[in-house]
């Protein structure tokens, strides 16, 4: 029989009655002929909760142990679903990661998966018809055999990695959306939704602020090939028509989708903020003395942009950081000031990144500059800018992120007829 992964985040499992109506939206899926494994959050709420405890019994404390804490949260869910699911007739059986095993390396608190043994589930399948529900976000170092968890939103990459595991038809992301939209609609109610979308292209936005899926599970479905499809999980399963393709967003090979547009999404993130050193000597090794010390620090660095100096002695160098991490960055410039060589810093946090992503820019030129146009009729200065094969991004000041989404996602024709 075919396979399937079932993922439900936070929401959908906020409480028994919406648990009872995920069991139902399974019992579909086993009715329709499906070898069904399932992959939950913790209930909505729960995990912060959590996180909130672990601060509050040490602000420093040991990672193994906030594992040993938050990865319980998907514990209950899978536990109530599991009776819920038995209730309802249905040969159900929970799982933990350390049960699986889910094997993941020794980063506590954002731990890679290093491995995942899906033969005993296909086995159950087999033998038993039997439905998995495994708790998502949580697994096993596989030398100290601690729990260890995935990093937050993590359930999504469990949930891609059961059905790479289990060679799965189709992983089902439900969550509190009908799918991924061409920019949040919260910001341009003209926003669509996307039928299909490319792995790469969704990986960009991701990464870029949409808050759809945690990054690492796109980067996972992309490197083993997994479809992965985004839908509602309020719709009622009564009111599902097996006969017809719900609403929803395919996540998928590029060779998959036919009608390929330019742009295929606008993202923005105003969690950023810009440091600019003026006058930095322009010689060897600066760009290592200035960007060294700020990756030993686990800095992220973002946008960078540096000009050829006029006078062959100094230039200005501008680049990104999270905003998180802006007073950190700075201190960490001003400890190298001595290698460095540099008149002073400039910082701005006030600032947002807007991005234009789509595979189709690969083959055409050109996009980047109609954009800046656009924003210049929009008055919108732009502070820097960085492109690559399948996206272009501007920094500006943050008060314009609105103007600038909306300018954009019409420029490119996304706007909803
Ligand atoms: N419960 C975890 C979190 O809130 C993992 C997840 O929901 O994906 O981050
Ligand atoms: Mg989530």
């Amino acid at each position: 029989m075919p396979r399937l992964v079932m993922k439900f985040g936070g929401t959908s499992v906020a409480d028994l009655d919406r648990i009872r109506n995920v069991a139902r939206h399974v019992k579909r899926e086993v009715d329709a002929g499906y070898d069904v494994a399932v992959v939950v959050s913790a209930m909505s709420g729960v995990t912060n909760q959590l996180v909130a405890w672990c601060r509050d019994a040490a602000v420093l404390h040991d990672a193994r142990e906030y594992d040993a804490v938050v990865a319980t949260g998907e514990e209950v869910t899978a536990g109530l679903l599991a009776i819920v699911l038995q209730g309802m007739g249905i040969n159900a059986r929970s799982w933990q990661g350390w049960q699986l095993p889910l094997l993941t390396d020794n980063a506590h608190a954002s731990a890679r998966i290093a491995g995942i043994n899906g033969d005993e589930l296909i086995r159950r399948f087999k033998e038993h018809n039997q439905v998995a529900v495994i708790a998502g976000f949580q697994g096993l170092h596989k030398d100290t055999n601690r729990i260890t968890t995935l990093g937050r939103g993590g359930s999504d990459t469990s949930a891609v990695a059961v059905a790479a595991a289990i060679g799965a038809e189709r992983c089902d992301i439900y969550t509190d959306v009908d799918g991924v939209y061409t920019t949040d609609p919260r910001v341009v109610p003209k926003a669509r939704r996307l039928d299909k979308v490319a792995f790469e292209e969704m990986l960009e936005m991701a990464s870029l602020g949409a808050k759809v899926m945690q990054v690492r599970s796109i980067e996972l479905g992309m490197v083993h090939n997994v479809r992965i499809f985004v839908r509602s999980s309020f719709v009622k399963p009564e009111d599902i028509d097996p006969k017809q393709t719900p609403p929803g967003t395919l996540i998928c090979d590029e060779s998959e989708i036919m009608e390929q547009q330019v742009v295929t999404g606008i993202a923005f993130s105003k969690d950023e903020a810009q440091i600019s050193i003026r006058a930095v000597q322009d010689k060897p090794g600066v760009a290592a003395a200035i960007f060294g010390p700020l990756s030993e620090g686990n800095i992220n660095v973002d946008m960078i942009v540096q000009n050829v100096s006029g006078d062959g002695k100094t230039t200005d160098l501008t680049f990104t950081v999270p905003s998180a991490d802006f007073d950190r960055a700075k201190a960490t410039i001003e400890k190298a000031k001595g290698e460095i060589g540099y008149a002073r810093i400039d910082g701005a946090q006030d600032v947002a990144k807007i991005s234009a992503i789509g595979i189709g820019m690969r083959s055409h030129a050109g996009v980047a500059a109609e954009a800046f146009k656009a924003l210049a009729e929009k008055n919108i200065n732009i502070r820097a800018i960085t492109t690559s094969e399948i996206k272009f991004s501007v920094l500006i000041d943050a008060a314009y992120t609105e103007l600038a989404v909306r300018t954009l996602h019409s420029l490119y024709g996304l706007d909803k007829a």
